[in-house]
């Protein structure tokens, strides 16, 4: 008789509490992953930095499994499917995993419960990826917060050391199930091909946790963590993190914080996952759609130095700073009045720290349709916003070196022009009764 424990974002083997829990209370616990093809296809293909970075972690997984005679086993399926024919191969006591807080992988772990139950199987699902989850932090009538300083405020209120604790999955490693695994897909299986990736560092000093506040704000510098894919997919452990935040430094505590922010919105208001604004009103919007200028945003050339910055940073490295996540997302929406979600999409597919919560969240925050969201006449001056936070201009020439020359595109649209028209049609969105 086995157990299974399954990996879904919490690509760690030590410090998982699903993990731990499964190698504590039973015996001959078998890792698995499956590569869902539901998820797979909302990437585009054949280059993906998530999935490869997905695949490039489970067969470092299964290496340091080996170390322990254990090993993954690797499926390209749909889960339920999965589980089926697993269930025809072994005697399977308990399958332990853990909780996502996603629309639909909440309705794929029910599925996949439902059927396990018809045979008799237990499942049990833990709190891996964030401190507080679910109805842990809620207002005083019972309700989710939608506003974020009362939420992060009753956050630290809440937090106690042991919400910090290490799960020490390393003492209990014999109760691994002994095997070798031979089924690993490859990329190519999966519709991918190989890309060639730099990871972010998982160390990072405790100068950086330290002067966070002073310089995050400055994209030239590299003064912010790049944890982002790390977080999203366990292989950084928040716990940890956590507990280095509160003795080092406010002000990176409290993004962590936003990110539990964004998770608990979207497991409160799953409407958010059906591609709908958190603030319904909003969707009366009528959107400008212009593919052209929408290609000249995702390209890196509007005419403005810094959207155009901040877009060839994304599509050159998968990574972009978060000023100029703002700044990009805000151009898009409210300069070229197209509809947040093409951009939300186009993140998605770019960002090797995509993460459905994080991305909604700061795409609705741009839009204004957001919880707690920046207001619908506040437009983003691209201008003022480079003389303060790129002052020198270094951010920019560094990803539009030809500035400057007739090479460079002319602005796609007039800012004062755009901030009127922008704020016209919100305002008569908003009106509608
Ligand atoms: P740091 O500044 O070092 O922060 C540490 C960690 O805190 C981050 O890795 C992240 O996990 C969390 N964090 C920081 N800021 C935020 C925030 N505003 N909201 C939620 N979590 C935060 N973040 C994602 O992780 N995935 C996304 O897909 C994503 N899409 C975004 C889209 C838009 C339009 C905007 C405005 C923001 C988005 N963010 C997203 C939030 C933020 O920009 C990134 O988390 C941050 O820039 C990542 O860089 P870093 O790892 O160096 O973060």
């Amino acid at each position: 008789e086995i157990s299974i424990f399954w990996f879904r974002r919490d690509f760690s083997i030590d410090d998982n509490a699903g993990l731990f829990h499964a190698l504590k209370q039973t015996q001959n616990v078998m890792p698995i992953f499956i590569f869902d093809p539901n998820i797979l296809n909302m990437f585009e293909k054949p280059l993906n930095r998530q999935v490869q970075f997905i695949y490039d972690n489970i067969l470092r997984l299964n290496d340091e499994l080996q170390c322990h005679k254990s090993s993954i086993l690797v499926s390209y399926d749909q889960p339920l499917n999965f589980f089926q024919n697993l269930a025809s191969r072994y005697r399977i006591k308990a399958v332990y995993t853990n909780e996502d807080y996603e629309l639909a992988a909440i309705k794929r772990d029910q599925e996949v419960e439902e059927y396990l139950k018809t045979k008799s199987i237990l499942f049990y699902s833990f709190k891996n990826q964030v401190i507080f989850s679910k109805d842990d932090i809620l207002k005083s009538d019972g309700r989710p917060y939608t506003i974020f300083t009362p939420y992060s405020r009753k956050w630290k209120e809440t937090f106690k050391s042991e919400d910090s604790k290490m799960y020490d999955c390393k003492v209990l490693y014999n109760n691994l199930y002994r095997f070798e695994s031979n089924e690993m897909p490859t990329l190519d299986d999966l519709g991918f091909s190989c890309t060639k990736l730099e990871y972010p560092q998982i160390d990072i000093s405790d100068d950086l946790i330290r002067d966070y506040g002073k310089y995050r704000d400055f994209p030239a510098l590299e003064a912010t963590s790049h944890l982002g894919v790390h977080l999203r997919f366990g292989t950084c452990s928040i716990r940890k993190l956590v507990e280095r935040a509160k003795s080092l430094g406010e002000v990176f505590l409290n993004e962590l914080i936003w990110r539990e922010f964004y998770q608990s919105i979207t497991y409160h208001f799953p409407h958010i996952a059906k591609g709908l604004s958190f603030n319904k009103k909003y969707d009366n919007i009528i959107w400008r759609d212009n593919e052209d200028e929408f290609a000249a945003w995702c390209a890196g050339k509007t005419g403005y130095p810094i959207v155009d910055a901040g877009m060839r940073q994304l599509n050159a490295t998968g990574f972009m700073h978060n000023r100029t996540r703002m700044i990009t997302a805000s151009f898009l929406v409210k300069h070229l009045l197209i509809d947040w979600r093409w951009g939300e999409a186009y993140f998605a597919n770019k960002l090797l720290d995509f993460d459905f919560a994080s991305n909604n969240g700061g795409w609705q925050w741009c839009a204004g349709s957001g919880c707690d969201a920046s207001p619908y006449f506040r437009v983003f001056n691209p201008e003022l916003q480079t003389k303060k936070f790129d002052r020198n201009m270094e951010y920019v020439k560094r990803w539009v070196p030809e500035l400057g020359t007739n090479l460079y595109p002319k602005p796609l649209v007039d800012h004062d022009y755009a901030r009127k028209r922008a704020i016209e049609i919100y305002k008569n969105a908003l009106t509608v009764e």
